[in-house]
């Protein structure tokens, strides 16, 4: 087939259905469509690299290269006595992944599971959820160069992960198509419970170490039961990230929330819920335009239909302002935002 750009709303590429435009649209699926990518990547300013669109939020015109990747396939790469080396292609559904290696005996990425998006995407920002973070199992990542055409190995200490957060969300955003991930998972399974034990969930939930079943269904449900679907209202889950903050500030806003939640990082680092927060400070349930704040989760924007890009941003500026006015913390945008 020819590998051509084509004329593209991306409404249905992004899981906030925001309607964005663009003349330059490329699916990936080939070796032969990596290589068109670096043949053109010089004739644009920009280039910006999607999977399964659930973490971007897209203007309603778009002049850079947008290129979606679309590869798929699971394989083996080494077999160790405890451990199996696994690598995924960018293309899979992060959660078909996970249960994947699930079902295969290969733990170790189960607190991930019902994650939306694609595997090339989990290293972008170093998904998480429930205490495991994707740097936790990562070996390396595997990328193509857009400028040069070559295909890089990255090992995990130069990923740069921490929270939500990874060279490839900062330095590299724009240079670099992931193609595949390589993690390391154990043929043992051992829950990782520390979440829900700080939290105190775990005696809600007893059937969580009894077998690998029961713990996957817990935490599919858990989401279910917090996250709206994204086939009924467009969102990308958390808008806003949990801000980490000194000493000095926590105890500063904790002066005007005295019950404001926050897990204790270190001597001089306290991380806050910035859903609490937004909450608190009156915004659930509150609308601008098309979009509105969850009113069962406020660190949610909704899609209430017809939403436009300056609708969700300036919703959003409104609720980081407020909530700096009132508590002195500064929060920050989680999806990745393009102008
Ligand atoms: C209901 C809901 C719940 C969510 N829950 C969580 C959660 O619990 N924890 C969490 O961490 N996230 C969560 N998210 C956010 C999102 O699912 C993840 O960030 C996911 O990894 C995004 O995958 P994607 O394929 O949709 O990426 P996209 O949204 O398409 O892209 C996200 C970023 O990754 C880059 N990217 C994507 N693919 C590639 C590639 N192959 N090469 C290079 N760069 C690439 C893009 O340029 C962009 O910067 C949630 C989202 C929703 C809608």
């Amino acid at each position: 087939m020819k590998s051509e750009l084509k004329h593209q709303n991306l409404k249905y590429f992004n899981t906030f259905k925001l309607n964005s435009y663009t003349d330059h649209f490329f699916i990936v699926r080939s070796f032969k469509d990596l290589k068109f990518t670096t043949n053109i990547f010089s004739d644009y300013k920009d280039t910006i690299v999607i999977g399964g669109g659930s973490n971007i939020i897209l203007p309603e015109y778009i002049a850079s290269l947008v290129i979606k990747v679309d590869f798929s396939g699971i394989r083996m790469i080494s077999n160790f006595e405890n451990t199996v080396l696994i690598e995924a292609y960018a293309g899979e559904s992060w959660h078909d992944f996970v249960m994947y290696c699930i079902n295969k005996g290969w733990y170790g990425l189960e607190n991930l599971a019902f994650i939306p998006g694609t595997v090339g995407a989990a290293p972008v920002q170093n998904i998480g959820a429930y205490g495991v973070e994707f740097s936790n199992c990562c070996h390396s990542v595997v990328a193509w160069s857009l400028s040069d055409g070559k295909v890089i190995e990255i090992p995990v200490k130069e990923c740069f992960f921490s929270y939500r957060s990874s060279i490839f969300k900062q330095e590299l955003n724009r240079n670099l198509i992931i193609l595949s991930v390589r993690v390391l998972l154990s043929r043992k399974w051992n829950p990782n419970l520390e979440y829900f034990k700080r939290n105190d969930f775990l005696s809600k939930t007893p059937e969580h170490t009894d077998s690998i079943n029961d713990f996957i269904d817990t935490i599919c449900s858990m989401r279910k039961s917090k996250l709206p679907n994204i086939k009924e209202f467009g969102n990308v889950g958390s808008f806003f990230k949990n801000p980490i903050v000194t000493k000095e500030i926590f105890l500063n806003a904790l002066n005007f929330f005295p019950s404001l939640v926050f897990w204790k990082q270190g001597e001089d680092s306290y991380k806050l819920s910035a859903g609490w927060l937004i909450d608190n400070c009156g915004w659930k349930g509150k609308k601008y335009g098309s979009v509105a704040v969850y009113d069962k989760n406020a660190l949610i924007l909704l899609n209430q239909g017809s939403a436009k890009f300056d609708d969700v941003m300036n919703l959003a500026a409104l609720i980081a302002s407020d909530v700096y006015c009132k508590s002195g913390v500064i929060l920050e945008i989680e999806p990745k935002v393009y102008y």
